[in-house]
């Protein structure tokens, strides 16, 4: 992708609206912007972004057995009495009436109609286990949106659903697709802490959350610095860890996933059940397994940035190379930055070529606020030794190579 033909409205400086570091270059970068309080476009950045994220979702989905489906996000309010969750959701669900007079709802979560759906189709213990996904917008009447991605009105969502005909297999799916996140949260360059939840509005008897320490963060988690476990802050008369005895500290982190153990809470309210061996009838025994797609982008920020800008992992960046001619007025300059970008993009390595007839200092200072995994740099100083320039943004670590050695440490460096 050319700059000059992209949409990448970059800001100097720090918009007014933002309420935390991720916020802010979110904003600054060109990634999204906001609507309404709440609600929120991607941006051509932001998307390549989502993508990316969504990709790496999938196929750790996937490889644990997933199968991925899309449910609506309009919804009968009916399922929800009969689950006993309309009165739960309070405020939050946003419901109405239609034209043809029908109760409906745009959906928080999907545990009913997933429920619904399946009752008709899983009749014996033969069909069973079955883990299946999608990656959804999801509606909240949030009061007091905030952080941008973070606290949002409408937000994607990654939800899974595991079937099972007894609590062994239910053990068994959860921790599939616990290692799975684990996976997914590592190639999003993400360390998290993980506490064992109250499953709250979701019943169920077993619940882990995922979090991301951020300054924002509304979340408190006691973390023991010694052996890294951690809890929700309910536990707020703990000082010390039980095991290590030294002393709890308190971090703010934004949730990023979220798994439970349901049990037959949905199947019993809204009538799944199947054969066992023996012929007996009996209810499904689900899980749930939540990730915040869009809120990740933010908890990526918080973890991956310092003072220049965003430092995406090498998955999860908008364009893996960003090649910067320093003077576009210059021929041969242009011939190699041309050159470069083509002989990347035949390697399936994705570029973007700021071509635009800026000063070489508004395209340093861009390519680090974009957080692009590698620079590749072409001014006339270093061409008088045929030499280009690789940055690495992560450790702005600089070297001076020939072009065909440069695409090879390119190479190197995003497959190796
Ligand atoms: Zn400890």
């Amino acid at each position: 992708m050319l700059w000059s033909k992209a949409f990448i409205p970059t800001l100097k400086e720090t918009p007014q609206e933002a309420e935390s570091l991720s916020h802010q270059l979110l904003l600054r970068a060109g990634l999204i912007r906001m609507l309404m309080a709440g609600v929120y476009s991607y941006l051509p950045l932001g998307f390549r972004v989502l993508d990316n994220i969504e990709k790496v979702i999938r196929q750790e989905m996937d490889s644990c057995g997933g199968s991925e489906l899309l449910l609506p996000a309009l919804q009968p309010k009916d399922l929800w009495l009969k689950s006993g969750r309309d009165k739960d959701m309070g405020e939050v669900m946003i419901r109405f009436v239609d034209r043809r007079g029908r109760n409906v709802c745009l959906g928080p979560t999907h545990e009913e109609v997933i429920t619904d759906l399946l009752k008709g189709h899983i009749f014996s213990y033969k069909q069973l286990p079955l883990l299946l996904y999608q990656i959804q917008t999801k509606f909240r009447d949030e009061i007091r949106p905030r952080f941008g991605l973070v606290r949002a009105c409408e937000f994607i969502m990654k939800d899974a659903y595991s079937f099972d005909q007894d609590e062994a297999g239910l053990d068994k799916s959860y921790e599939t697709v616990y290692h799975a996140y684990l996976r997914i949260f590592k190639r999003c360059g993400l360390d998290c802490l993980i506490t064992e939840a109250d499953p709250g509005v979701m019943g169920g008897n077993a619940s882990h959350e995922f979090m991301v320490p951020a300054e924002s963060g509304e979340d408190l988690v006691l973390y023991c610095p010694k052996c890294k476990s951690s809890q929700t802050a309910k536990e707020d008369s703990l000082n010390d860890c039980l095991r290590c005895k030294v002393k709890l500290e308190r971090r703010n982190t934004i949730e990023i996933g979220h798994i439970f153990k349901l049990g037959t809470k949905y199947s019993t309210s809204l009538g799944a059940y199947f054969l066992d061996a023996q012929g007996k009838q009996r209810p499904i025994i689900m899980g749930c397994y939540g990730i915040g797609v869009s809120r990740l982008i933010s908890a990526i920020i918080e973890e991956n940035h310092d003072h220049q800008g965003i430092i995406w992992p090498k998955e999860i960046s908008p364009y893996q190379v960003i090649v910067l001619p320093l003077d576009v007025s210059d021929k041969k300059i242009m011939e190699i930055a041309s050159d470069i970008y083509s002989e990347l993009g035949q390697n399936n390595i994705s570029v973007l070529l700021d071509d635009r007839n800026e000063r070489a200092g508004v395209k340093f200072k861009d390519a680090d606020l974009l957080g692009v995994t590698l620079q590749v740099i072409i001014g006339k100083e270093s061409l008088k030794n045929n030499h280009i320039e690789l940055k690495i943004r992560r450790n702005q670590e600089r070297s001076s190579k020939e072009q065909g050695e440069i695409i090879r440490e390119i190479k190197r460096i995003i497959y190796g």
